[in-house]
């Protein structure tokens, strides 16, 4: 049926469209480029195996989580988590 396309026609666009999000937003945090041997943040040595795993990581294992909590407050507070709910 045609409203049937047209409607799982909007669905899929709407998911396609968070998913395009999600991927932008996890591209925005992935690093690129050349990886760097000690952390751009504390200047700690980047362990080699964290290198191997994540070419082109930048930062140590501790400031990248830092970075990630502030990515997560920064970009899903309109989910209202608890923590910004507090402020
Ligand atoms: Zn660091």
């Amino acid at each position: 049926m045609a409203t049937g396309w047209a409607h799982e026609g909007a669905v899929l666009d709407q998911i396609e469209d968070t998913v395009t999000d999600a991927v932008r937003n996890a591209r925005a945090r992935l690093p690129t480029g050349e990886g760097a041997d000690h952390c751009v943040e504390c200047g700690d040595e980047i362990p080699a195996a964290r290198r191997r795993a994540l070419p082109g990581a930048h930062t140590c294992i501790a400031c990248q989580s830092a970075r990630d909590r502030r990515v997560v407050h920064t970009t899903l507070n309109r989910r209202g988590s608890k923590d910004s709910q507090l402020r």
